[in-house]
């Protein structure tokens, strides 16, 4: 039913995942305010036993559709597959994908990404199917997968699989590059659930609250996978494709979606790399041959990951409590403006 000029292929996904009722939230006598139909509609109510989707869908604000939404019973797999599957299949044609989980802190982002042990995320899943992919392969060339993982916290990047100095970012020929990253071969996913655990213990916290990562934290791994195999006339053919998997800092402080708030809050030393985000999604949507990746350190990362013919995937993570109401409308405003691109 979409009428679109631009190609499909161009398109942002997206998708919506809702979490299940916490423990603290169930005992201060929250109620589930937001329903999940045919998993694709979202309806958004302020009481617990609205069943009047009619009326709800004509509430401007109230009712929206994705891609896919996932309610809270959804298995981590069935994320990763409706989500994520597809790039890794594309990743390993040579093309560049992105996959970011936005929302408020709490809502289930980094469950979403990286999971548990018990219950490993889209991170761990897509470099699982990676590998039984290369190796259903291993006959027809070569592979390489390196990962790096990085955080942007308050305009600085760190390289979270080996902290230290901040890293510098400079432009070369491969487009922009973290001087110094660590660029980590990998062979096999039992290793890669472990050095992730260990990067997100990396991630900067508040000094107030020492175990708990800082709402402000992006993650960012980097998955490259290189392809090098001669073809009959002995040339070697070189193939890159690049996935980035983004743990965005929660949205509870830019929720703007149109340039004029934007612009308002941008002094107010809110996340500069969100905002940036949602100004060159907002470039991205209305078409604009001007896309500002220069405004902030995660858009400079992530220039040749974003817009053009890269695939991208977001996932909304939203909370069921009543009491979050607020930044859950929002995230889903963000994640339904998005949906234009
Ligand atoms: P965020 O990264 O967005 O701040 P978290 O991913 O840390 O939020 O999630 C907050 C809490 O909710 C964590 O304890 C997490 O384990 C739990 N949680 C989030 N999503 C789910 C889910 N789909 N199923 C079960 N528990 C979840
Ligand atoms: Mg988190």
């Amino acid at each position: 039913a979409d009428e679109r000029s631009v190609p499909d292929e161009s398109r942002i996904l997206v998708f919506v995942r809702l979490r299940p009722m916490g423990k603290k939230e169930k005992e201060v006598g929250s109620r589930c305010c937001v329903r999940i139909v045919n998993r694709k509609d979202v309806y958004l109510t302020e009481f617990a036993n609205e069943n009047d989707y009619l009326r709800l869908k004509r509430l401007r604000g109230r009712h929206f559709t994705f891609d896919a939404s996932f309610s809270d019973t959804t298995t981590q797999q069935e994320v990763y597959s409706t989500t994520t599957a597809d790039l890794v299949e594309s990743v390993l044609q040579g093309k560049n994908g992105s996959v970011f989980c936005y929302g408020a802190t709490g809502a289930g982002k980094t469950y979403t990404m990286l999971g548990t042990v018990g219950n490993p995320g889209v991170m761990v899943l897509a470099i699982k199917d990676l590998f039984t992919k290369v190796r259903q392969r291993s006959c027809d060339g070569n592979h390489a997968v390196h990962l790096s993982y990085l955080e942007v916290y308050n305009e600085t990047v760190k390289d979270l699989l080996s902290p230290g100095r901040p890293l510098v970012l400079r432009e070369d020929k491969q487009g922009m590059v973290a001087a110094g990253l660590t660029q980590y071969r990998a062979y096999s996913t039992d290793e890669v659930m472990a050095l992730l655990l260990q990067g997100n213990q990396n991630r900067t916290t508040e000094p107030t609250r020492a175990n708990e990562t800082s709402s402000r934290s992006h993650a960012i791994l980097q998955v490259v996978v290189e392809y090098r195999v001669r073809d009959s006339a002995m040339n070697v053919i070189n193939r890159v494709g690049k996935l980035s998997l983004i743990d965005l800092a929660g949205s509870e402080r830019a929720l703007a979606t149109d340039q004029r708030t934007l612009r308002s809050i941008e002094g107010a030393n809110i996340n500069r790399s969100l905002l940036a985000l949602s100004s060159c999604i907002n470039a991205l949507v209305e078409a604009k041959k001007h896309i500002p990746y220069r405004n902030s350190k995660l858009t400079q990362l992530l220039k040749d990951s974003l817009g053009g013919s890269c695939n991208t995937v977001m996932i909304a993570n939203i909370s069921p409590s009543n009491l979050l109401f607020s930044e859950t409308q929002n995230t889903l405003h963000w994640a339904d403006r998005a949906k234009q691109i």
